[in-house]
């Protein structure tokens, strides 16, 4: 099947990028680009065109310096992705039939290659030039005012990518970076951390899925919290771009308070009790709803009632999504954790033995 599509030249064209790095091997870590081997017929027979070998995608270290086009590509003989040295002896290969150069394993180091094995990165847009702009939609509530259930809908159902900033904060703080000790101290106050640490934080997050995944469309949830979060925005994505939508999730803080203490549960969140809660409420009401005001002065601000049922909720983000959204995901039917999280099916049981 994918010999006749490489012969009839059905194949999308390969416009993706190779990072090869860690070997230590100058001659093998650097960027790879999509091969510009001419047309010919591989050792196993399989028609080749540009950007592809074999009938898969290739590439060639983008200095042009290998010896052997391309040098990053699928051998049908051997069933393995291999990389080459300059001289095109092979260095590096994994065995497997997957469609892609393998990037979550370890490669294996080939008699010609030198250990470590580097680590193999697919980039979506060339990595030398600036990331393309994100779309963005950002999203805002008090805690527990639904954001995290309609974001990860949004993100199941319509492709777009959620980012919590209260959930890189915390896996920033886990991983115990040079910032954890200042996230700690401000989040256990159920303080807004500093807007530098936010602000790259973000950026970088959605840099990395644009150019790995190719995704494009992000909600912000829990951003822009304050002025200053608005301000920190400006300053990276200019004045004159047009500012996004922000979706604002109205609910009663009674409301609110019940949900986040019956989720402390199972969230086993240091934030999630009582003395947190009206401590973040109380930051909520201080420095994020003057935000929503800038965001209502400029009619860039829908607000969306959560005393609704969720299907009603989930269809006013639907519609403030559309303009964005692939229309392959638009059409996709719901699928089971979709039905439960819209209130449409209920928890599966426990499982029977
Ligand atoms: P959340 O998970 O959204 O409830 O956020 C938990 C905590 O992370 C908040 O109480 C703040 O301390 C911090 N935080 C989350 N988002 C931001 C932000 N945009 N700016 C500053 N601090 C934030």
């Amino acid at each position: 099947m994918k010999k006749i599509m490489a012969e009839t030249g059905e194949l999308k064209p390969n416009t993706l990028f190779i990072e090869v790095a860690g070997s230590g091997l100058p001659e093998v870590d650097g960027l790879f680009v999509p091969s510009t081997a001419p047309s010919a017929k591989s050792e196993s027979g399989t028609a080749s065109t540009p950007g592809y070998w074999n009938g898969r995608m290739a590439w060639d270290r983008a200095d042009g310096k290998s010896a052997r086009s391309p040098a990053l590509s699928y051998s049908n003989s051997y069933k393995s992705w291999r990389i080459c040295r300059l001289d095109g002896h092979l260095a590096y290969d994994v065995t497997c039939d997957d469609e892609m150069p393998p990037t979550d394993r370890e490669w294996h180091v080939y008699r010609k290659g030198v250990a470590p094995a580097p680590k193999v990165v697919l980039h979506y847009y060339d990595p030398r030039e600036p990331c393309p702009m994100p779309n963005v939609v950002f999203v805002l509530g008090g805690p527990g005012a639904g954001k995290g259930t309609m974001c990860e809908l949004a993100e199941s159902q319509l492709g777009w990518t959620h980012l919590s900033t209260g959930d890189l904060l915390r896996a920033e703080r886990q991983a115990g970076g040079s910032t954890a000790a200042v996230i700690e101290e401000y989040m256990t106050a159920g303080k807004l951390v500093p807007n530098e640490i936010i602000v790259s934080l973000l950026r970088n997050a959605m840099a990395t899925v644009t150019r790995t995944t190719g995704k494009n469309n992000f909600l912000l949830d829990g951003f822009p919290r304050s002025l200053s979060n608005l301000e920190g925005w400006y300053e990276i994505f200019g004045r004159k771009t047009e500012l996004p939508k922000m979706l604002y999730f109205e609910c009663p803080y009674a409301v609110l308070e019940q949900r986040v203490l019956s989720r402390a549960r199972y969230t086993g969140r240091s934030d999630d009790n009582s003395e947190s809660i009206k401590l973040r409420f109380d930051t909520f009401k201080a420095e994020t709803l003057p935000t929503v005001e800038v965001f209502k002065s400029k009619a860039k601000c829908v607000e969306v009632d959560t005393s609704q049922d969720r299907q009603a909720v989930y269809e006013v983000v639907c519609n403030n999504l559309a303009e964005y959204t692939n229309e392959k995901f638009a059409a996709k039917p719901l699928t089971e954790r979709a039905e439960i999280l819209l209130g449409l099916r209920s928890y599966p049981n426990s499982r029977k033995a």
